[in-house]
């Protein structure tokens, strides 16, 4: 299995034609995933696999890492054009998270103004105030929403803990269009998944791209009003094996009817 666990609490900087030089910030532990999801698709394998002995860095360690790493990039005169919470896991689960946020956009405004703080966040803790008002501050507030079908979210994104998707979308609502939806689309089956050395079998399709999913959740997009839409596949090697990517006809498709919309969006292929 390739999947990856990266460093922490800083890691890359990761050069992209799309975003540029991305510099990540990752909220969990250095040797293992903590995540309030366990999706089939996470490119850091299954919760179960990567059960971490390390804590989460202190809020002091972060700042201090990232701080050290803007002056390292600053004297090489590569200084990033974004600086990009992701991870291990959900960032949002860190229990100084608000802190965090604060103390990253001081940073960013002393040593490089001009770039951008996204978060990506599975949108499972925005109920909590300090999380909402934390994403309210920074540039980039990338909620996932990956259907609004429960039996779906819960057979594909697998939440370790209560999972109310109408709930998500009110507070998606509350952030007022301040938030950009990343939606993943797939297809294939579930496959066979492995719990310790038991292999078992999961034939059924985790196919997303057809319009029982898609008209629900350009509904949901529709009322959300976000400031953009994110639509993208899978990537990597996944840890559930049946998957396999959306065509480019498929996310391109959507795309368009989100555009319809009125909402700009993208398709990552
Ligand atoms: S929300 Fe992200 S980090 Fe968490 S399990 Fe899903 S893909 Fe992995």
């Amino acid at each position: 299995m390739s999947t990856i666990i990266y460093p922490s609490p800083i890691f890359g900087p990761v050069h992209s034609r799309r975003l540029g030089i991305s510099l990540g910030i990752n909220l969990l532990p250095a040797d293992g995933k903590v995540c309030s999801f366990d999706c089939i698709y996470c490119e850091c394998g299954f919760n179960s696999e990567r059960r971490p002995t390390q804590p989460m860095p202190s809020r002091e360690l972060v700042a201090q890492r990232l701080e050290e790493k803007l002056q390292q990039m600053s004297a090489e005169n590569q200084l990033p054009d974004v600086l990009t919470f992701a991870g291990n896991g959900e960032p949002t689960c860190h229990p100084h998270f608000a802190e965090i946020i604060d103390d990253t956009i001081r940073l960013r405004n002393q040593y490089c103004p001009q770039a951008k703080v996204s978060v990506l966040s599975n949108s499972t803790m925005i109920h909590r105030q300090q999380v909402h008002d934390a994403l309210m501050r920074v540039d980039n507030n990338i909620l996932k929403l990956d259907t609004i079908d429960p039996a779906y979210i819960n057979k594909v994104d697998r939440p370790t803990g209560n999972y109310d998707v109408q709930l998500i979308i009110d507070r998606m609502k509350a952030f007022k269009g301040h938030l950009i939806i990343q939606t993943m689309f797939m297809r294939g089956n579930i496959g066979r998944r492995y719990e310790g050395t038991e292999a078992q079998e999961y034939e059924e399709s985790a196919d997303n791209t057809g319009d029982k999913y898609v008209e629900p959740w350009l509904d949901a997009v529709r009322a959300i009003k976000p400031q953009q839409v994110m639509v993208y596949t899978i990537d990597r090697e996944t840890p559930a094996h049946g998957l396999q990517k959306a065509t480019h006809e498929q996310l391109d498709s959507i795309r368009d009817r989100v555009i319809a919309l009125g909402i700009p969006c993208t398709a990552s292929y």
